[in-house]
């Protein structure tokens, strides 16, 4: 016997949703220079959530200069002091996270269940994180008294639109610079959010500023000459044309680029805590995951027995509702991204690959597309090497531990990797040989503060988070 779920809707009446937002720029906020605006939909529903102003070239020369006045006074603040400020607004975070979910979940589709107990969780940990480090920079390992860059532009993604701004200004801010922010079109309204607990928290004018707007204002951010540090997450394209724009300047730059992680099984695995684990690795947040488990390495020995118990468990995942707090897998962010997702699954069909769902009703409204498996998938398919950043896993075999190295390094990314073995020294064996920032073993999509995430090859450069994500905003 089968039970149905009742809805759970977690309410949206915690969150009140302004019909338009003008640019953070000094504390203030105000309209765009030439007055133009842009709607945010919610993916889940395409209904317009707000209105906010699409940002001119001529604003971000404004916003700079107001974070360039700031730093003279933040950077010259004893380090206890600017933690005080950070502390104050990881708590704010905590105190208002029902509501900061609740947004999150409208803006940009995600379930409420995710946005509720790992995006705002995590949003606050990253604050206190960092807050921690900024009266003990002298005995970071950077040299006594390092010095902050100035002013950093920062240009984000909207697949962790909240968490993305946490990984980006807590650092900035701890280690005494000043920040001029803009998020993805997308998903504009929790950085507009965040600038208002700025000014609760009563953080001075023009340290960080919020500045909303598409790739022209991202693109004038990085190249505006006053800018020190550029920190860019999103698409390996976009990462390529900011390394060209600062090549010959002296601004410091991390890049957090795309991905096509393995998640290798091997048979002495426990295949069901595997399976959650793989689970987890490809549709949490619709496989909007930089760092997504998007290739399933399955040693061959025990490919049936997975897949079974894999596509058991895809049956149970419940696509819809992002506010329902019983949904696994929410909205596809955008019309253009389910358009991106669903050319490449058209084409690994094309190629070949076996095309495997489980019956889901897709809602009629929004952007949604179902989990999504593919086998017979060989090494040349293009969804077996391009970032899919979406609910689609490739299964590819291996038989022998060298082989599964080799497969898994056969990727222009080098972002993350699981490792699913009962043997410690293959594990360790296997980390070795991985050519990728972070390596889970028998877990997956697992994130710390205290941990530094990033990537090798095209998955870019510098390290985010922990101890190593001073070093991208100090003078060392
Ligand atoms: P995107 O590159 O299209 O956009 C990212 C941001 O860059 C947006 O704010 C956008 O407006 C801005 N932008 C666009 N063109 C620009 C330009 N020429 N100059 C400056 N800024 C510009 O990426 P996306 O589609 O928003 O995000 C998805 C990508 O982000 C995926 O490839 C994913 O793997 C990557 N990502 C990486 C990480 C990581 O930590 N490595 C984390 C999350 C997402």
């Amino acid at each position: 016997m089968t039970f149905d779920y009742a809805p759970a809707p977690e309410s949206r009446s915690v969150v009140d949703i302004a019909p338009s937002y003008g640019l953070f720029i000094d504390g203030e906020f105000a309209p765009a220079s030439d007055g133009k605006v842009f709607k945010t939909v919610s993916p889940s529903s395409e209904e317009v959530l707000s209105e906010v102003a699409q940002a001119t070239g001529d604003d971000v020369d404004r916003a700079v200069t107001a974070a360039r006045k700031a730093f003279e006074k933040w950077s010259a603040l004893p380090g206890a002091e600017r933690a005080k400020y950070l502390f104050r607004i990881a708590r704010i975070i905590q105190e208002r996270s029902r509501e900061l979910a609740v947004l999150e979940s409208l803006d940009n589709g995600k379930p409420i269940r995710e946005s509720r107990d790992a995006d705002l969780p995590l949003v606050a940990a990253h604050f206190f994180y960092y807050a921690g480090w900024a009266d003990k920079l002298d005995h970071a390992g950077y040299g006594a008294n390092p010095r902050p860059l100035g002013v950093a532009g920062q240009v984000i993604p909207w697949n962790f639109p909240l968490l993305m701004l946490a990984w980006k200004i807590a650092p900035a801010l701890a280690t005494g610079n000043t920040v001029v922010l803009k998020p993805a079109e997308t998903t504009p309204l929790s950085a507009l959010f965040f600038a208002d607990i700025c000014r609760q928290a009563g953080l001075p004018k023009g340290v960080v500023n919020i500045l909303t707007g598409d790739g022209s204002t991202g693109a004038a951010l990085v190249a505006h000459p006053d800018v020190n540090k550029v920190a860019f997450t999103g698409s390996t394209d976009v990462g390529k044309a900011i390394a060209r724009t600062v090549a010959g300047t002296d601004k410091k730059v991390t890049l957090e680029l795309g991905g096509k992680a393995a998640n290798i099984v091997f048979d002495d695995a426990p295949l069901d805590q595997a399976v959650e684990g793989i689970v987890n690795g490809i549709f949490f947040n619709q496989g909007h995951v930089c760092c997504a488990g998007s290739r399933l390495l399955v040693q061959e020995s025990v490919q049936d027995e997975l897949l079974d118990a894999l596509k058991r468990r895809m049956q149970t995942l419940r696509v819809g509702d992002p506010l329902d707090k019983n949904t696994d897998i929410g909205a596809i962010n955008s019309a253009e991204q389910l358009a991106r997702i669903t050319a490449l699954a058209d084409a690994g069909e094309a190629e070949g690959a076996e095309r495997w769902s489980p019956s889901c009703e897709l809602p009629s409204a929004g952007y949604w597309f179902a989990p999504t498996l593919f086998t017979g998938v060989t090494q040349a398919h293009r969804i077996a090497r391009e970032e899919i950043f979406g609910p689609v896993l490739s299964v590819l075999t291996f038989r022998t531990p060298a082989e599964a190295v080799e497969k898994a390094n056969n990727t222009p990314y080098g972002l993350s990797a699981g490792i699913w073995t009962e043997k410690g020294s293959r594990m360790l064996w296997m980390a070795n040989k991985l050519r990728a920032g972070v390596i889970w073993s028998n877990t997956f999509n697992k994130f710390d503060p205290a941990s530094p995430f990033g990537g090798y090859q095209e998955s870019g450069y510098g390290r985010e988070g922990g101890r190593h994500g001073l070093e991208a905003y100090l003078n060392v």
